[in-house]
């Protein structure tokens, strides 16, 4: 295989030079990427955030036709405040055949080495357009794609396949779970403590509801999918944090939670939102609202990021393992914006360099040999995109 290029190798540094953290502006980063793509003549669309502080990018080499290959690449990174950094994590450090940095591994070497190889794809006309599709905060909820997605359906020929270069170390991976967070406001009625019968307790009512979606945690525990790829082999169901109450000897007026289900493709989350609801319309208000009818229980939905199910031999799949020479796929427990594509009715799969393992980390680094093998994937991919030219 190829070494790296010193070109590749250059624009993962300018790449990662953008401290792009999700909380911040990533249009540094994107009129960078422009302006590279002018200079080779190339034109690049914007799809800017709602409040224009963030911008997705799309462009297209070779033909203004349907059936062309996204490379699809989220341009945010997450926080390196607190972790313990050795070397500025904007800045690349080559050490023992590997490069450190943040978004090395997550996620910009994939677009960086496809970006050093745009002169490759204009030596020989293309026959089947390749897309570039950089998006921004992927790592808060995979938020910014959906208007990529839908302003490309609207406005452009219909791409033919996805490859969401998150960090695989180049496996084809065709299936993750998907993400369903919600907040939960549980509004109840102070009182002094040693009165608990005129009050409405917010934090024990909150518990009965965490206690009831623990039940149905363990509910889909006890019923793993068969011969399930995924890790553990059901979907999950988690309370991160808890709020309230404001002292010992006051009956609790406000809690509030926040949760999430992560689950298997074909597992639709909304059935353990149904039961959730109907837990507490049935049993945990009425009791409430007996007491002080001025309370009560609301569920607002948070980031929503579908799962990918498996589609074999899908244009993307089969796309895929042609270019790797892989004759399995594989799961991968985290999500990303693959299943947004694929509900759009794109084939999407996840292929990437790196490891996810270093993903998120301080020191977060990506192996010279993962590049190598990105760059000779992209280079097939070029040929193959130039086949009947
Ligand atoms: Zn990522």
């Amino acid at each position: 295989m190829a070494p790296p290029t010193r070109s590749a190798l250059d624009m993962i540094r300018a790449l990662v030079g953008f401290d792009t953290v999700s909380s911040k502006s990533n249009l540094a980063l994107i009129d960078f990427v422009r302006d590279y793509l002018a200079g080779h003549g190339i034109d690049s669309r914007y799809i800017r955030s709602e409040d224009g502080t963030k911008a997705n990018l799309w462009a297209t080499i070779g033909p203004d036709e349907p059936g062309g290959v996204v490379l699809s690449g989220h341009t945010d990174v997450v926080p390196v405040a607190g972790q313990p950094w050795e070397s500025d994590p904007f800045e690349v450090v080559e050490n023992d055949g590997r490069l450190y940095g943040r978004g090395t591994a997550d996620m910009k070497s994939f677009i960086a080495i496809a970006l050093s190889l745009v002169p490759d794809m204009l030596a020989r006309p293309l026959t089947r357009p390749i897309h570039f599709a950089l998006t921004h905060d992927e790592e808060v909820g995979c938020l910014g794609a959906p208007r990529l997605i839908a302003d490309v359906l609207a406005n452009l020929p219909r791409p033919g396949a996805v490859i969401i270069g998150e960090p695989t170390q180049m496996r084809v991976v065709d299936a993750h779970k998907g993400i369903t967070a919600y907040t939960t406001i549980v509004t109840g009625h102070e009182a002094h403590s040693s009165l608990t019968h005129r009050g409405v307790n917010a934090v024990m009512q909150a518990a009965r509801l965490i206690a009831h979606l623990g039940d149905q945690a363990a509910q889909k525990a006890a019923q793993p999918e068969l011969n399930s790829r995924f890790d553990p082999p059901y979907t999950t169901i988690h309370v991160g944090t808890v709020e309230g109450g404001t002292a010992l000897n006051i009956v609790a007026r406000n809690c509030a939670f926040k949760w999430e289900i992560r689950a298997l493709p074909g597992d639709d989350p909304q059935d353990i939102l149904a039961r959730f609801e109907a837990f507490c319309r049935d049993e945990v208000v009425p009791a409430m609202q007996r007491v002080v009818p001025e309370t009560g229980v609301e569920t607002r939905p948070g980031v929503i990021v579908p799962a990918l199910a498996p589609e074999p031999d899908s244009a993307a799949e089969k796309l895929a393992r042609d270019l790797t020479g892989a004759n399995a796929t594989d799961a991968v427990s985290y999500a990303t914006e693959g299943g947004q594509y694929q509900r759009a009715g794109i084939p999407a799969i996840v292929c990437g360099p790196g490891n996810i393992e270093q993903a998120h980390q301080p020191n977060e680094w990506i192996a010279l040999e993962q590049i190598a093998a990105s760059q000779s994937f992209t280079r097939r991919l070029i040929a193959k995109c130039q086949a009947d030219a």
